[in-house]
């Protein structure tokens, strides 16, 4: 008895929570369970949380998926480093390997967006204003929300020619998530998932993503996390590599002791893919800046980039392991495909789209037309706005 009035203690008090977080009721995710998982949660649509293989794959026919992803304003600053360590890459299906941006507004150039948009990476968003303040991710309301994220994929829309539907994928920034809150808008907003929350409970064996359509078991590294039910809406866990001090770092670029040379970089990389590549292949993830690769190497960034690039031609020297955007890795995810089957696999095939941004502008904004006590550049396809696009006006029109 006294246990049952402790889980509908709890259960209250989640609700209660939720309530004051939203201003609205969410409904609390229920735990999943046997019976859950024999009849009411099956793939393609639904997938509780933990780290068993999709489809119940074995190991052998499993392929091993990498994330490379990179985060904040793709710009003529980093553009040839892109091009330059991912493109003209093969997977085993001898397609292109593509990775993910998670792009903010300020500073990105549009027009090299569309680049890799084109050439089939995937497009994800990072918030129009990356407010450097953690606790405004923290709290901020439903409006506001949508004001960073709803309304910033109309802006890349618009302004790097890629289609609303291309455009699936979020990751908070400084990975501090809005819990129920950013989870609600991002589902009413058709996002299909989000990648920002780390795990040290389940690195090895990692834990694979997973819908929400019931509780998660996953832990909560950064407060808060949702507890509410976002049917169809995909976590794409961060699972934290190691660094050679045994501490857990969900993006590389924090990983200490730094490295500062080419092998110690690949060795760090390889460790953290073996503890993957040699449980239940959990995709592997290398989260981070191209800052910390991208540049002379005074400070180890030219080494690391050549580090970098040796682990993914050892990658590539693998008939199992795939390199692949996020969004393309939730559709293997939804329909588990052997290894020896993926010749065929659609969503690995990499075509390239015809070139939509043909007329690039170079825009200048002064001062007074931004919300910044300085000027701004910006250069985007087709049309300068009018005005700096910012929150509340994201296409600029004045
Ligand atoms: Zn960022």
């Amino acid at each position: 008895m006294f246990g049952k009035r402790l889980v509908l203690a709890s259960a209250l008090f989640v609700g209660y929570v939720a309530v004051l977080a939203l201003g609205q009721a969410v409904t609390p995710a229920l735990p999943c369970t046997e019976a859950v998982l024999a009849e009411n949660c099956t793939l393609p649509d639904c997938r509780c949380s933990g780290i068993d293989i999709p489809g119940n794959l074995t190991v052998a026919t499993t392929p091993q998926l990498v994330f490379l992803t990179f985060d904040d304003a793709v710009a003529i600053q980093n553009i040839d480093f892109y091009r330059e360590v991912l493109y003209n890459r093969k997977n085993p299906n001898n397609h292109n390997i593509t990775a993910t941006f998670f792009i903010n507004h300020e500073y990105n150039n549009y027009a090299l967006a569309h680049e890799l948009y084109r050439l089939g990476h995937d497009i994800a968003l990072h918030s129009m204003s990356h407010n450097p303040l953690t606790p405004y991710w923290a709290n901020l309301n439903q409006s506001m929300w949508r004001a960073e994220v709803v309304d910033q994929r109309q802006q890349m829309a618009t302004l790097a020619r890629i289609p609303v539907a291309d455009v699936k994928g979020f990751r908070a920034p400084f990975l501090q998530t809005g819990g129920d809150v950013m989870y609600s808008v991002l589902q009413e907003g058709g996002f299909q998932w989000e990648c920002s929350r780390p795990t040290l409970n389940f690195r090895k064996p990692g834990i694979w993503p997973y819908t929400n359509d019931y509780r998660s078991t996953q832990d909560c590294q950064i407060q808060p996390c949702p507890v509410g039910e976002y049917k169809g809406f995909w976590t794409v866990p961060m699972i934290d590599m190691l660094g050679d001090n045994n501490e857990g770092c969900a993006m590389v670029d924090t990983c200490t002791p730094v490295p500062e040379t080419a092998d110690e970089t690949y060795d760090l990389l390889l460790k953290n893919f073996n503890d993957h590549y040699t449980t239940n292949k959990a995709p592997f993830g290398i989260f981070t800046h191209a800052a910390w690769m991208n540049g002379a190497d005074d400070e180890g960034l030219a080494s690391r980039k050549i580090g970098y690039a040796r682990f993914l031609d050892f990658l590539a020297t693998k008939e199992d392991v795939y390199i692949v955007s996020i969004s393309r890795a939730i559709e293997w995810i939804k329909t588990p495909t052997p290894v020896a089957e993926l010749a065929d696999f659609v969503p690995f095939q990499v075509p390239v789209k015809p070139d939509d941004c043909t007329v690039v502008r170079n825009c200048y904004y002064a001062a007074e037309q931004t919300p910044f006590p300085t000027e701004r550049y910006m250069t985007v396809c087709d049309a300068c706005p009018a005005v700096y696009p910012w929150l509340g006006n994201p296409l600029g029109v004045s």
